[in-house]
């Protein structure tokens, strides 16, 4: 038992990363094993230029969806597709507080944007998805604006908390995209677009599934007088309903 503890101590003195998934110490200098790193599933080409789906083919530049109806943001960048174990990554941090999960969630994510942008291109704000109060009242936390930090942190870019939310909009899950846009038309205000125009603003997000939620900040953002809208997410889900 001694001899346990000292072990323990011994090694959170050499190691002192904690795997979030296998619960091992990590010798690289991230709560997550390389084994575990490993495992994550990636977005790999190809994929929509845009919207970031994967695709059936490499010749093409877009999806079917994006051909036919362009969205109004003018890329999406996700970290990983949303399935095992990244969705039991983002459901701890999301509803059970585990903010370990998101600060390597947003430091990989951070990572990989480097990686996606020549450094002249990258947005200048970073505007978090905004909760509706209420919402924020029963979690404590918005885990979007918990992300936002992170990458500013990460990338050196400004924070913007303009975007609002007015309404209160009832859960997403289980509605159809053609509910959830009607669910999501004017629940987004912006407070002062004096920081927003002529601006290459990146919208933060957790999850992107049907891209309605996007669509509709983005489209609020643009009215504000952003000149370009980008988003970034830790993790896509390769649907389009
Ligand atoms: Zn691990
Ligand atoms: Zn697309």
């Amino acid at each position: 038992m001694v001899n346990k503890l000292i072990a323990n101590k011994l090694l959170a003195y050499i190691a002192p990363y904690r795997c979030i998934l296998c619960d091992q110490a990590s010798p690289s200098q991230l709560d997550l094993c390389p084994a575990c790193l490993a495992e994550l599933p990636i977005l790999k080409p190809p994929q929509c230029q845009i919207c970031a789906l994967p695709l059936a083919s490499e010749h093409s530049h877009s999806c079917a969806k994006c051909l036919k109806k362009p969205p109004s943001f003018n890329t999406l960048v996700a970290g990983w597709r949303y399935q095992a174990p990244i969705d039991e990554l983002i459901n701890g941090f999301k509803y059970q507080a585990k903010l370990s999960h998101g600060k390597v969630l947003a430091q990989l994510l951070s990572e990989r944007i480097k990686r996606h942008y020549d450094p002249s291109q990258l947005p200048t704000l970073l505007i978090p998805t905004p909760l509706h109060w209420r919402r924020w009242w029963q979690r404590g936390y918005n885990q979007s604006e918990l992300l936002a930090q992170q990458l500013s942190r990460h990338l050196d870019i400004t924070i913007n908390r303009n975007l609002i939310r007015q309404l209160h909009t009832p859960k997403q899950q289980g509605l159809n995209a053609r509910q959830r846009r009607r669910n999501l038309q004017k629940a987004f205000k912006i407070k002062t677009s004096r920081a927003i125009a002529g601006q290459c603003v990146a919208i933060i997000d957790d999850v992107v599934t049907t891209t309605a939620t996007a669509e509709a900040m983005s489209q609020c953002l643009l009215a504000a007088g952003a000149a370009e809208v980008h988003v970034w997410c830790l993790a896509r889900t390769p649907i389009n309903l």
